[in-house]
């Protein structure tokens, strides 16, 4: 990882000489990325390469790291005040007459904070993108709070950030982390980080890493234990904000964040499913977000127009739901839009998947796009995935949704039938998962495939057995690929619906019968459905929060739920329900 490309300056400041790198077209607005510790500014260079096409992009080594000089003495070199003038020192330098839009990670949010919280920066930040990093005086009032006022919830919080900050204590003894980062823990970290972190980019040059992060200790014995002690009772963010959380961030609790409104009272709130180092892991989605904050803001708003509940996790992500110009596809796809998601509408009708982009764009997704394909067909799919890819990007949530209904006793199942429902409800599924899991899988960044199977997965019965064994085998196909798939950061759920008050109904085909008795059953049907009443919405709501908790398998429904415990721990009683004849 370098920075290909970036024109270098040296900014003098305070005693200190700063290396600065610009990329992209300095007209355009400017952003500032602020690196953490024990790291330079080549962490973000992923980050600065996609932003580089909009914004003029500008790093810097924060004082005693990479290219940039050390403060002599070192002890006293590093505080907050002492860092806010190398900022303003920077951004006179690369933006005179424009305020700057602060990204920071780790301590270049710390820091980031305190640029942004105090009186005589105001003008000059635009907006701030935290990532991994709390302010020190909010943190220092979180734990006030805590102590003053415990209970037990509280004293659980305190407890479980204090043991994820246990490098915090070890950086405040003398000498012991000098000697530790110039010896064993500076050849091994790279590869300590790629285990921490379990994702690829862990591995990059860092030729100054011992020296930074010797200088860098300095950043916590200056700073912390004062003004936890003494946080300043002011400290409200001048600059709408964006707080970036991923929520597997083993440094820190994002119950830190919690009433964070009280001090920056724009603040957009990100989640996302990811370890610490996000600049490295997860440099598409922070690219997308910064990009989306920062031109809402250029463009004098300040917060997301998405208001979904899972706005904070979906917002700017691109999400694929096949089957989505009707029922339980058609509510998933809205569900993605109104948390802000972009939206790739797929189905065989094209008329109903248009209708569907055109309402997601209406709900609040920022770009719907619909595509006409049937599942079913390899080459289809495979045009598809490549085009996708092109256009749009790598998918983000994958919910293969499209099936068919088909029933009538096995006996009366002619092989054609077999096929059509194999076809759709599994080789659909098949497709999907192997062209838009392998994009995921090889872009390194995580992501999620939904399978929506069925309660027919697991409950026998005489009437479905096409379809029963289409979605047992979902159920497989979703548990087997969630095995492969854990260790890319890739879920994989699959929904287990009941009764859902769908168009299936009416489409399902009835074998072993002539045309007039089948519209007389998919009539019954679609009256019993109705009489059950259970909204596709439903199903969509679980949908989402299943990808959020990374759930394996989510039954939807009572019937579902029930059915699921039965084939558990009483299958032979589900086996005498399967030989009982249909109502229809
Ligand atoms: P729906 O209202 O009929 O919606 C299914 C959508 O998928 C329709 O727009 C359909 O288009 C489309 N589709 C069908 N075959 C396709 C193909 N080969 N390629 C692309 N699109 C195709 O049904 P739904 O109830 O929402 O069903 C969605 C999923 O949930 C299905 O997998 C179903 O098996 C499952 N499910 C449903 C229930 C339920 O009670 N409704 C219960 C459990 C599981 P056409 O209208 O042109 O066919």
């Amino acid at each position: 990882m370098t920075l290909e490309g970036a024109r270098e300056r040296w900014v003098r400041t305070g005693g200190v000489e700063l290396c600065v790198a610009e990329l992209g077209d300095p007209a355009q607005p400017t952003v500032m990325l602020v690196h953490g510790y024990p790291d330079s500014k080549e962490v973000w260079s992923e980050v600065a390469a996609r932003l580089a096409g909009h914004f003029h992009v500008v790093l810097y080594d924060v004082r005693g790291h990479g290219r940039s000089s050390a403060p002599q003495p070192l002890r006293g070199g590093f505080t907050l005040e002492k860092l806010t003038d190398d900022f303003l020192a920077v951004a006179d330098a690369v933006s005179p007459d424009r305020p700057v839009h602060l990204v920071g990670h780790d301590w270049g949010s710390v820091q980031a904070w305190e640029f942004t919280t105090v009186k005589r920066t105001e003008g000059r930040i635009a907006s701030f993108t935290s990532m991994s990093g709390p302010s020190l005086d909010h943190f220092g009032h979180w734990i006030k709070k805590r102590v003053s006022r415990p209970t037990p919830r509280r004293v659980g919080q305190l407890l479980g950030q204090g043991a994820k900050s246990w490098y915090v204590y070890l950086l405040h003894t003398p000498v012991l982390p000098e000697l530790a980062w110039r010896g064993p823990l500076g050849k091994q970290w790279p590869k300590i980080l790629r285990r921490l972190e379990k994702v690829p980019g862990g591995d990059y040059p860092t030729p100054s890493l011992p020296t930074d992060a010797a200088h860098g200790a300095w950043l916590y014995r200056d700073n912390v234990r004062a003004r936890l002690r003494r946080p300043r009772a002011d400290a409200y963010a001048h600059a709408p904000v964006q707080l970036i959380t991923p929520l597997g961030d083993v440094f820190l609790s994002e119950k830190l964040y919690d009433e964070l409104e009280l001090w920056a009272p724009q603040l957009t709130r990100r989640t996302l499913p990811a370890k610490h180092w996000v600049p490295r892991t997860r440099p598409d989605q922070l690219a997308a977000w910064i990009t989306e904050f920062v031109t809402t803001t250029e463009g004098g708003r300040t917060t997301s127009a998405a208001t979904g509940p899972y706005a904070d996790r979906f917002g700017g992500q691109l999400v694929l739901v096949t089957g989505a110009g009707s029922g339980i596809g058609r509510a998933t796809a809205f569900a993605f839009a109104e948390a802000g998601a972009r939206v790739v509408a797929v189905d065989r009708d094209a008329e109903s998947a248009a209708r569907t982009a055109e309402l997601s764009r209406l709900i609040g997704a920022p770009q719907a796009w619909a595509e006409t394909v049937d599942v079913s067909d390899e080459q289809a799919m495979e045009k598809l995935a490549e085009k996708v890819a092109a256009e749009y990007g790598v998918v983000d949530v994958l919910v293969n949704n499209a099936g068919i209904g088909l029933s009538g006793s096995f006996l009366d199942t002619t092989s054609e039938d077999w096929r059509n429902v194999l076809d759709v409800n599994l080789w659909g599924v098949i497709h999907g998962c192997r062209l838009f899991g392998k994009q995921m899988a090889e872009r390194g960044q995580g992501g999620h495939i939904v399978n929506t199977a069925s309660a027919a997965a697991y409950l026998p019965s005489r009437t479905l057995p096409a379809y029963s064994t289409s979605k047992a085998a979902v159920l497989m196909l979703s548990e087997c690929l969630r095995a492969e798939l854990a260790g890319q950061g890739i879920g994989v759920t699959a929904i287990c619906p009941g009764f859902i008050n769908t168009n299936i109904t009416s489409t399902a085909r009835f074998t072993g019968v002539d045309a007039v008795e089948e519209k007389r059953r998919q009539k019954k049907s679609a009256r019993l459905y109705g009489l059950r009443n259970y909204p596709p919405e439903k199903v969509a709501e679980a949908v989402l929060r299943a990808v959020v908790r990374n759930q394996a398998v989510v039954p939807v429904t009572a019937e579902a739920r029930g059915g699921r415990l039965m084939s558990r721990f009483t299958p032979r009683a589900l086996r005498a329900i399967a030989r009982m004849e249909p109502p229809l």
